[in-house]
């Protein structure tokens, strides 16, 4: 790098001081975060690409800062994972999730919530037992929440992250592949692992309307899938063009602003009272 002089060096220099301490005070609030009540859900209906209509939806975190405002998970689930504040942040995400999802299972025609786990949770020796424990918790059915997970981490040790896989598949939650197609994925494991979902990476549904390659992949990735007797939800929807593409190559669900971005509690509600009265 080139620098203009002394002052601009400092410059650069007061920024970097400044991210460090950023990071420093993030890692420390986290700790706190739960009990202040400053972490928060909000869920992004997953839609059935024949009826139109959504019965399950993911959670996505949010943490309310009192000095930094709302901060996205790209800024601090990596900070979480560091300081295994991702561990707890983690079962309170499950355990909230499954308490809505309860909720709303009484109310609505709604059946399954999705939750992202990190690998720093799924590589916990009690994370199998404390699954099952959130699941009695709320008196949730196993099938009716949903455990997503990057491929990356089942190809770093695949033989013990399988064994892992297949004790949550006989507690019944089902399992899905996050960000399918962006990691080194490994076809040979892929069908080996007990996954029931795919989720197609936004980077093949961006460009799937004009790109005739991203076209195929996309194709592909619905074919491969279904032929392990997978579901294939697509991310990151935007366009009318784009749904129906994903329609006609059979895919199962999507999600994506062009139904609607992740909601609040009070969103989501307003949604699915839509939907009842369709
Ligand atoms: P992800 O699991 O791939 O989630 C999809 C991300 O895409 C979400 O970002 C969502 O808000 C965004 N999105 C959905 N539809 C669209 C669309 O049509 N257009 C665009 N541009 N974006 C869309 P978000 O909520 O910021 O989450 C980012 C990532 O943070 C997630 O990626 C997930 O890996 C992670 N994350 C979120 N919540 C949790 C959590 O509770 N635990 C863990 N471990 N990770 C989480
Ligand atoms: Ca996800
Ligand atoms: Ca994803
Ligand atoms: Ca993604």
């Amino acid at each position: 790098a080139k620098y203009a002089g002394k002052n601009n060096f400092s410059f650069y220099d007061n920024q970097l001081m400044e991210e460090l301490v950023k990071r420093h005070e993030l890692e420390n609030d986290l700790k706190q975060a739960i009990l202040r009540n400053e972490l928060f859900l909000l869920y992004q209906p997953k839609v059935c690409l024949t009826t139109g209509k959504f019965y399950s939806a993911e959670a996505l975190i949010r943490w309310r800062h009192p000095k930094y405002g709302l901060i996205n998970p790209a800024e601090f689930i990596n900070i979480a994972e560091e300081s295994n504040s991702i561990i707890e942040m983690g079962l309170w995400v499950m355990s909230t999730a499954c308490a809505q999802l309860m909720l709303w299972r009484e109310h609505y025609d709604f059946r399954c919530i999705a939750v992202n786990v990190s690998s720093v949770q799924l590589q916990q020796t009690s994370f199998c037992q404390d699954v099952l424990a959130i699941l009695t918790e709320h008196q949730c059915p196993a099938e009716s929440l949903e455990i997503e997970q990057t491929e990356s981490w089942i190809m770093d040790n695949p033989a013990l992250n399988i064994a892992v896989l297949n004790k949550l598949k006989h507690i019944g939650v089902r399992l899905s592949l996050d960000d399918f197609g962006t990691a080194y994925s490994s076809l040979s494991q892929i069908g080996r692992l007990p996954l029931d979902i795919l989720k197609i990476d936004k980077s093949f549904i961006d460009h799937c309307v004009e790109k005739q390659n991203d076209h195929m992949i996309v194709r592909t990735i619905i074919q491969l899938g279904h032929n392990l007797g997978m579901k294939i939800v697509a991310e990151g929807v935007e366009t009318e063009a784009q749904r129906q593409l994903l329609q006609q190559e059979g895919c199962d669900e999507y999600q994506g602003y062009l139904f609607a971005k992740p909601l609040s509690v009070e969103e989501f509600e307003l949604k699915l009272i839509q939907q009842k009265q369709l």
